[in-house]
């Protein structure tokens, strides 16, 4: 049987929903949003407490034979919301959560991620304005090396889908999101295991020469990646396997599958495997290398301290 272990799925717990639809224009007045923006969203409105919602994703895991998958906290302050899903489900979920390395307080967040038992930061540069190797963002990195933390960092263009259609201006300020600047990191921090996601939007250039001296970053396979469609060397899925398996700095063992599943009723994006798996028989990938990929490679990063 094929284990899979999916490196990127957002809990979006009522609170994210609320977040997100809080800052709509349309939504901004009501005293709790959540289900006018579901609606307009197409989407259910999330259960009231996360452990309601870790049980949905659960079954729908098993719907799907996914073993495992990494939960993020996609806004600021989720880490209790993930805590109460890894708690229920520690077997299935692993806790990532999302922090911004300019709050002052960040340090300090940190360590109440690890008191919870979370087991890596998501970093997103375009939305919180800050360069991967700013002093702020280098201080996290010591604190991710001391509670050996995997740091996950977005580079490139980052969109906020949910953002968009709820009418909202995007906070982004896309240059922030620069691969060359995490690039210097790989080198400063080699015990530090780095994700970035999407194949790294077509942003690798800065990356690959420290990836291949010292082997701390990982790729996520997730979403539809439709940053191939504009501005890429790339004219597809397959070719851009083809080339990461290639690379010196990644190769499968530096790989990671990964959906970036949102939302219900969608639930788990069965057709993003379905196109990575297409993509990979037709460049003949083994099957024990297909296994490292869906699920051994992220077994061994979480279970590797
Ligand atoms: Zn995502």
């Amino acid at each position: 049987m094929e284990m899979i272990f999916d490196s990127h799925l957002h809990f979006f717990t009522r609170e994210v929903i609320r977040f997100y639809s809080q800052q709509s224009p349309e939504f901004s007045q009501l005293k709790d949003p959540t289900d006018c923006a579901s609606d307009k969203l197409g989407i259910f409105p999330p259960p009231e407490n996360p452990q309601e919602l870790a049980k949905l994703w659960v079954k729908e895991l098993d719907r799907n034979k996914v073993s495992r998958a990494i939960l993020f906290g996609s806004i600021l302050g989720e880490q209790a919301s993930i805590e109460k899903a890894i708690k229920l489900f520690p077997n299935r979920f692993v806790g990532f959560q999302l922090v911004d390395p300019t709050d002052p307080a960040a340090s300090d967040i940190v360590e109440d991620i690890v008191s919870k038992k979370l087991s890596g930061l998501l970093l997103f540069p375009a939305l919180h304005h800050f360069f991967p190797d700013d002093p702020a963002c280098v201080r996290l990195y010591e604190l991710a090396r001391k509670f050996k933390l995997i740091v996950f960092v977005h580079i490139g263009e980052l969109k906020i889908l949910i953002q968009e259609k709820l009418g909202s201006a995007s906070p982004c300020i896309q240059e922030f999101g620069d691969g060359q600047r995490l690039g210097r990191i790989l080198r400063k921090f080699p015990e530090v295991s780095f994700i970035v996601p999407h194949f790294g939007c077509g942003q690798l250039d800065g990356l690959i020469e420290p990836a291949r001296e010292f082997r701390n970053l990982y790729l996520d396979t997730s979403s539809s990646n439709s940053w191939l469609q504009h501005n890429s060397k790339f004219s597809n899925l397959k070719e851009l396997f083809e080339n990461v398996l290639e690379e010196k700095a990644f190769g499968i063992e530096r790989l990671l599958f990964g959906t970036d599943s949102t939302v219900f009723p969608r639930g788990w994006r069965k057709d993003i495997y379905e196109i990575q798996r297409k993509a990979l028989d037709d460049l003949g990938v083994t099957s024990t290398d297909v296994s490292l990929l869906l699920y051994k490679n992220l077994e061994k990063l979480v279970t590797r301290f």
